[in-house]
């Protein structure tokens, strides 16, 4: 048996305690341990003057103890104290809870202490930092200091000398990389990997490791996902028809990239087997509707039925209606399904499914009752399937009387670089529209100084008074907090402000129909002014729409800002998103003025990433992605589209990966380990 292999328990200083507090971390074997990546570092490569310290920093500093440490026993909690200085100024020093620190700290003694400061009028002071380096050879070479994701009870202190001890067997770390790849592209060995992402010498080997690291994960993701494709159910096979009658009843031409998609969902759907399972991805108005109704009308074509789930009734109607305008003059007959539907009028809509006379349907949830049943269902589409589970599309997707799997197809308008949607949506394939129909004034985005508040107002009477409509979003429901407004405050003030217009609100607290029912009095034009929070973002259209002001604006990832701008701009109408935020540091000011900068959703994407991690970005473990550590996702996007080539290859010459013993048992691993997906 490999080293690797060995549990935990074996490792000196590991007693049962730490055991089953390394078990409670999934933490079994050597092998775990060094597998155990670090979620940061702590930079103690810098050192502070005390003088310079700020409330609240967190920092490194080296001083010299100016007294002995004493244990104060007042009416709180004990504590002991210590006193140290540098050249600049004097730190205090407080240890709650740890009766030990006193034994380790002596006075006229140097060390680098690591914590956060705290500032009492001018006298800095530190709570419970850590020791780091003791001595008078303190020189300003500090170190990058793990930082683990842990459990309670099991210190940092404690995991990093575990896992210190882990790594003496390094040189055992099953190499899961064929040394091919790992020539190609430069990589250090997965021993040399793990050593320097637990103890890293320097940023620069730091950052080589954890591509490295990262790599490693990708490709096997990459592999893990083609060894799944090839199990795919069976679809069933539709034909090609002539797309020339469908082409030639739009009232406007496809983009270039609307075309190359309607040629990869049809050339899947033709092939059949295995089962389309793409997701169409495009900016806002970019155009995926009328991509989607192509498939229909190929599907009808070829005699099967289609369905399209959306996520909420508005969102259904709107679709019901673009959709009858595009297929029905087609032949095409187009019904829709929601919950509120009459007994009478549902039935209707059922029998016309069973029996095959429908051959679209158009719906919410109400789609996966259990009496609806099809004659033959072949292709099944999602709208914004961020708002449904995983579960909820294969169950429709297993509606169909057929053995056969019905063809699905995802469009989602939330704009993720492609190659984060490979790990996001890991089972279907990618089609992007990338392109705008032409013709589109973009809509003006400003970042707007709170003096220039009522100015705002008055541009929004303007607009109003040329008889269009516009938006408010507020991040909170309720609640008057001075820096955070909320929809229902906000709302007060700005009828007040727009006495001569109609004010309503929406949020998510509100009842379904409730919400509904203001919707539709706003898609009719009754309501003026719409305040609302995100619960907007999502796919209404209203072309009237000319203006979506954005309160808080710092409280919105740029993804969620560029969605929620995309409520305008869509219809004939000069459109503008105006953002306010008071309140905004440097760095905020700088992500609203990329939003301000481009309309490119995609762009928006990769911008909000760099920004804000992909922790914040994607929520990896819950879409059900294994052996996805946060190390894996760096800034650098070429490395996703690397690993997955190189998986490729590999494939490719090596089917069963016969070669490669290690890596076709994780793989496997994996695939047994990763829930079911459709
Ligand atoms: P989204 O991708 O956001 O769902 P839609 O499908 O709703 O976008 O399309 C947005 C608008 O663009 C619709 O009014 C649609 O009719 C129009 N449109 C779509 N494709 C084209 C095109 N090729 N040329 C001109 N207008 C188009
Ligand atoms: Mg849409």
């Amino acid at each position: 048996m490999s080293k690797v292999q060995m549990p935990v328990s074996l490792l000196r200083g590991v007693g049962k305690a730490t055991d089953a507090l390394l078990e409670r971390l999934d933490l079994r074997t050597v092998g775990d341990l060094m597998r155990h990546f670090p979620r940061g570092y702590e930079d103690r490569t810098v050192l502070t003057d005390v003088a310079a310290l700020a409330d609240g920093m967190t920092a490194c500093v080296s001083v010299t103890l100016t007294s002995s440490p004493v244990l104060i026993r007042g009416r709180n909690r004990p504590f002991v104290r210590a006193m140290a200085a540098d050249d600049t100024g004097v730190l205090v020093l407080m240890f709650f809870n740890s009766p030990h620190a006193a034994d380790r700290l002596m006075k006229g003694e140097r060390y680098v202490f690591y914590g956060r400061a705290s500032l009492n009028g001018r006298t800095a002071a530190m709570i419970n930092p850590v020791i780091d380096r003791v001595g008078n050879d303190v020189t300003s070479d500090g170190r990058l200091v793990p930082i683990y994701p842990t459990t309670a009870g099991l210190s940092q202190y404690k995991l990093r000398d575990v896992i210190g001890k882990s790594l003496a067997y390094a040189d055992e770390a099953t190499e899961l990389l064929p040394s091919v790849i790992r020539a190609r592209y430069g990589f250090m060995s997965i021993s040399d990997a793990l050593r320097i992402v637990h103890n890293p010498p320097d940023r620069e080997l730091l950052e080589r490791a954890r591509t490295r690291l990262a790599f490693e994960e990708l490709f096997i993701l990459a592999l893990v996902l083609t060894r799944r494709h090839r199990s795919d159910a069976a679809g069933r096979m539709l034909p090609t028809p002539d797309m020339t009658p469908f082409y030639q009843a739009l009232p406007y031409n496809l983009t270039g990239a609307q075309m190359r998609c309607v040629k990869e969902l049809l050339a899947d759907m033709a092939r059949g087997t295995p089962a389309m399972r793409r997701l169409l991805q495009g900016d806002v108005g970019s155009g995926k509707t009328v991509v989607a109704a192509a498939c229909v009308y190929a599907a009808a074509k070829a005699g099967v039925q289609s369905a399209l789930m959306a996520p909420t009734e508005l969102l259904a109607e709107q679709h019901y209606q673009s959709m009858r305008e595009l297929l029905e003059p087609l032949g095409i007959h187009v019904d829709l399904m929601t919950g509120s539907l009459n007994m009478k009028t549902r039935r209707a809509v059922l029998e016309g499914l069973f029996a095959g006379v429908t051959d679209f349907v158009i719906g919410t949830h109400a789609l996966l009752s259990e009496d609806v049943a099809f004659s033959q269902l072949g292709l099944v589409i999602t709208d914004e399937q961020h708002r449904f589970g995983v579960e909820q599309r294969a169950k429709l997707a297993h509606a169909g009387e057929t053995d056969e799997a019905p063809h699905v197809l995802v469009m989602s308008a939330t704009p993720i670089p492609r190659t984060l949607s490979l790990v996001l949506y890991g089972d279907l394939d990618i089609s992007e529209l990338n392109e705008l129909p032409p013709g589109r004034t973009p809509v003006q985005t400003i970042l707007v100084p709170e003096k220039n508040r009522q100015k705002t107002y008055a541009f929004m009477r303007s607009l109003f008074k040329q008889g269009r409509q516009g938006y408010v979003v507020c991040p909170h429901i309720e609640g008057s907090d001075d820096d955070i407004l909320s929809v229902e405050t906000h709302t007060q003030t700005l009828s007040e402000a727009f006495r001569d217009y109609t004010v309503k609100f929406l949020h998510g607290r509100m009842k379904t129909d409730e919400r509904e029912r203001v919707m539709r009095a706003f898609v009719r034009g009754e309501v003026t002014l719409l305040v609302s929070t995100t619960v907007i973002e999502v796919g209404v259209d209203v072309p009237n729409a000319a203006i979506m002001v954005i309160e808080n604006a710092e409280r919105f990832g740029l993804a969620q800002l560029h969605q929620l701008r995309g409520r305008v701009g869509r219809g004939k109408h000069a459109s503008y998103c105006a953002l306010f935020s008071p309140n905004a540091n440097a760095e905020t000011r700088e992500r609203l003025k990329a939003l301000c900068a481009t309309n490119d959703g995609f762009a928006l994407a990769q911008e909000d990433l760099r920004l804000r991690g992909p922790g914040d970005f994607l929520g990896v473990r819950q879409s059900g992605v294994p052996g996805l550590h946060t190390a894996a996702l760096g800034g650098d996007m070429s490395l996703f589209s690397d690993a997955r080539d190189a998986a490729h290859a590999l494939t490719m010459a090596d089917p069963e990966l016969e070669d490669y013993p290690a890596l076709r048992e994780h793989v496997e691993k994996i695939i047994r380990m990763r829930p079911e997906s459709s």
